[in-house]
């Protein structure tokens, strides 16, 4: 029998019982819920049916019969596991299929693929960057950009959320105390919390500048924003002048998986050099080969049919609530604010009787006292659905 010494006891019984009821008593405490989905999309979550206005799933492919049957027949011809990481025997044709595919939507020379967004982020900023180096982050960012970054042994510098003048003045400090360093800026082209976007142009005027590179975090707009959904980046025709574009294959592309987009040098570096590439298996060749298939959808008419459903379905929203700043809603996420903690709980959970799920986000996710309800939109959803949301959402809304 295994006995614990007293010690122990007090680390299980006080600390870890401490803390969950610290965050019980702060409203913060988090627990998983069962989600069920069918094969069209219809969910239902502890039990009751919901229409989901929490995926990322904005185009709706996670479900498509056109890719459900690219990854069956993928996995018959390839099998389940891919057996090793990508430097041993892990690298297969559908992962470098994959990358072919992502480079040429991307408008760059070459692109990695790894088992998640999180992999590319806690990958790449430490194989770029270390000691003497600065990465100088945008305080919005994504928590794996922030692990990279911490994991990298560099500076961290946060600037205020699109503050470029804030960020121009820190350029200029970090330079005069150290000519020599690395200065990495990392932003998302739009947030996943807010759903604003970044101001790329103008941030790549000010790296440009000050001899920084910069890292644009495509998460929320791959698939859905730019031409034929290629992402903001090339929205603007920045794609040559960003150095790293990276994203998420699980959110429009409806798969799962991560990627950055950059030159060959870059990446053949990181191949050598990306930890989270370098120590883990390789992602099933099945999952590569359906996230190739779903650039090819996103890159093709219907691409374009699901994101006019999406539009359609944003623009719904937005003029059923006219207060909302249509400017910043940028793309499918819709955060409705509602401020303390345990109200944003209380208003999903009677969303949720009303039978919609729109997840409260609180801290540490966003900032104390902020806490919202963050929609996200579908192409799937239907008008009528749309409308039901907003009338429950009329009674919480600050
Ligand atoms: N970056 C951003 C901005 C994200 O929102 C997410 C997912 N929440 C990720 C990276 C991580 O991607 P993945 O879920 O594929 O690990």
């Amino acid at each position: 029998m295994l006995r614990m010494s007293a010690d122990h006891l007090d680390w299980v019984e006080g600390g870890v019982a401490a803390q969950l009821g610290d965050l019980d008593a702060a409203g913060l405490r988090r627990r998983l819920r069962l989600l069920q989905r069918d094969s069209v999309g219809l969910v239902t979550l502890d039990g009751g049916t919901v229409v989901n206005f929490s995926s990322n799933d904005y185009l709706g492919l996670a479900v498509s019969d056109q890719l459900k049957q690219a990854m069956v027949e993928a996995v018959s011809r390839h099998g389940v596991g891919s057996g090793a990481s990508r430097l041993v025997c892990g690298n297969m044709e559908c992962h470098e299929a994959l990358e072919a595919a992502l480079a040429e939507f991307k408008g760059t020379e070459a692109a990695l693929s790894f088992s998640t967004g999180h992999a590319v982020a806690v990958g790449v900023l430490p194989a770029l960057c270390g000691a003497g180096d600065t990465i100088v982050l945008d305080k919005l960012s994504h928590a794996s950009l922030i692990d990279g970054a911490r994991l990298s042994g560099a500076t961290l510098r946060i600037f205020p959320h699109n503050n470029l003048e804030k960020l121009e003045r820190m350029l200029v400090a970090i330079r005069a105390k150290n000519a020599k360093g690395r200065i990495l800026v990392v932003t998302e082209s739009v947030f996943s919390m807010d759903g604003d976007a970044a101001p790329l142009a103008a941030l790549v005027e000010l790296k440009d500048r000050h001899g920084a590179w910069l890292l644009v975090d495509e998460a929320h707009a791959f698939g859905i924003l730019g031409p034929q959904g290629r992402g903001l980046v090339a929205g603007l025709r920045l794609e040559k002048r960003v150095e790293l574009q990276m994203g998420t294959l699980s959110k429009a592309a409806g798969v799962s998986g991560g990627y950055v987009a950059a030159s060959r040098e870059v990446i053949d570096l990181l191949i050598n050099r990306a930890r989270s590439l370098i120590y883990s298996t390789a992602p099933p060749p099945a999952v590569a080969a359906t996230a190739a298939a779903a650039v090819a959808m996103i890159g093709g008419g219907e691409g374009d049919r699901r994101r006019e459903r999406l539009w359609a379905n944003r623009a719904h929203l937005l003029s059923l609530l006219p207060e909302l700043d249509a400017d910043l809603v940028m793309a499918a996420i819709v955060p409705v604010m509602i401020g303390g903690e345990r109200e944003a709980v209380a208003a999903a959970e009677q969303l949720m009787e009303a039978g919609f799920f729109a997840p409260a986000i609180r801290y540490p996710t966003v900032a104390r006292s902020q806490a919202r309800l963050r929609v996200t939109l579908s192409a799937l959803h239907e008008l009528v659905e749309i409308e039901g949301l907003v009338g429950c959402l009329r009674r919480h809304m600050v």
